[in-house]
């Protein structure tokens, strides 16, 4: 069945930066029925499709000249107890955050260094979502997803994904072609501490935790988040705008003789992630205000809508922010949000 459609929908209240932009359609779909019949109407025939989840990785700067489904797929079930892993389905709909803490209530960990990552469960696989030392890939089984192509819905496993760093088969082959309606996680039941990120060691160890579960490293996370990320009720953002950015040996080794305080980890095969955040500091950003558009004071790689910012506005920062990186360090940083 159809789903119910808005016309010329506000999607303010949609999209983590809070900005004004309206979609000539709007859907919410909690089915694949729902989506089969969206492709059966005419008067979505060749027009530009939205997939929205949470809105909190999303730039919109202009209104939407199509058709925006927002998906509310809901459920959470365990699949089977064989195995060496616990097997999770849950709805795209569902809340990422609100979800890797019930699980944690189920007594299946695994998620807690994920944890606070703004948005619904369906958009996790989209750019492999990741966070202090792990990533969704890593705790990922497969999805059902509903191909626009193929008019029908298809189990991908991980290695259908091709995950990468914030990356997926969803950005680049797949790219519009799919509305993920729900994923099923693995989480292994020998259940190991993730604590490798330095922040996160240094939290567990400034709370007194000497052989940290789960609910530690849960609370660290999110304790760690809550002071250096700008909670998007209160000031509208999207997280890092900016994906850190990976340059062989040679580069950071040249990069490094002119700016010996670069922050940078070494990767496997050599190459060195840089810190965007000091990049971008470096370039003398941050905290900076264009309009009412803004560089993050406590945190260099996230903009802030300072209230009531166009995404136009968010969007000619962003390119001052690269163009700056540029000049300077001859490195082009890469958006990381959707821009639309
Ligand atoms: C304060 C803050 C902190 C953040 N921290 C992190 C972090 O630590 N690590 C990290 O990886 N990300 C982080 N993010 C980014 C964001 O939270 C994640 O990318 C999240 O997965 C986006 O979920 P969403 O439901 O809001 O997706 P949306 O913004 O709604 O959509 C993002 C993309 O996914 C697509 N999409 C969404 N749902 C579906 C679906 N069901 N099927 C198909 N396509 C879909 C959309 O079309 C769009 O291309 C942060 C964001 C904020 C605001």
């Amino acid at each position: 069945m159809l789903p119910r459609l808005h016309e010329h929908f506000s999607l303010r209240e949609f999209n983590s930066f809070g900005v004004e932009a309206r979609a000539r359609w709007f859907c919410r779909v909690r089915e694949a029925a729902e989506l089969a019949a969206i492709a059966a109407d005419p008067r979505f025939e060749g027009l530009p499709r939205l997939v929205l989840g949470g809105g909190s990785n999303l730039l919109l700067t202009r209104d939407f000249d199509g058709l925006v489904i927002r998906v509310e797929v809901p459920g959470l079930r365990e699949l089977d107890q064989a195995g060496d892993a616990w097997r999770i389905e849950v709805g795209a709909g569902e809340n990422w955050h609100a979800t890797v803490e019930r699980l944690l209530a189920m007594e299946r960990p695994g998620l807690e260094n994920l944890a606070l990552i703004p948005g619904s469960c369906g958009a996790a696989p989209i750019q492999n979502i990741g966070a202090y030392g792990l990533e969704l890939a890593e705790r990922f089984d497969s999805l059902l997803a509903w191909d626009f192509e193929l008019g029908q819905t298809v189990t991908l496993d991980a290695a259908a994904c091709d995950f990468g760093y914030r990356d997926s088969t969803f950005k680049r082959e797949l790219a519009g072609r799919c509305v993920i309606l729900s994923i099923t996680l693995s989480l292994p039941k020998r259940w190991q501490p993730v604590t490798g990120y330095t922040e996160v060691a240094q939290e567990l160890k400034a709370r007194g935790v000497a052989t940290p579960h789960a609910r530690a490293i849960f609370d660290a996370v999110v304790a760690i988040r809550r002071r250096k990320l700008p909670d998007p009720a209160a000031i509208g953002n999207a997280g890092s705008f900016f994906k850190n950015p990976i340059v062989s040996r040679e580069q950071h080794r040249s990069l490094i003789a002119h700016h010996p305080s670069l922050v940078g980890y070494p990767l496997p095969g050599g190459r060195v992630k840089l810190a965007a955040a000091w990049l971008i500091d470096a370039a003398g950003l941050k905290g900076v205000t264009r309009g009412r558009a803004g560089v993050y004071e406590k945190q260099a790689l996230v903009l802030v809508n300072r209230g009531g910012a166009a995404g136009s506005e968010i969007l000619a920062l962003a390119r001052e922010v690269q163009d700056k990186v540029a000049e300077k360090f001859g490195i082009a940083l890469e958006p990381e949000p959707v821009i639309v």
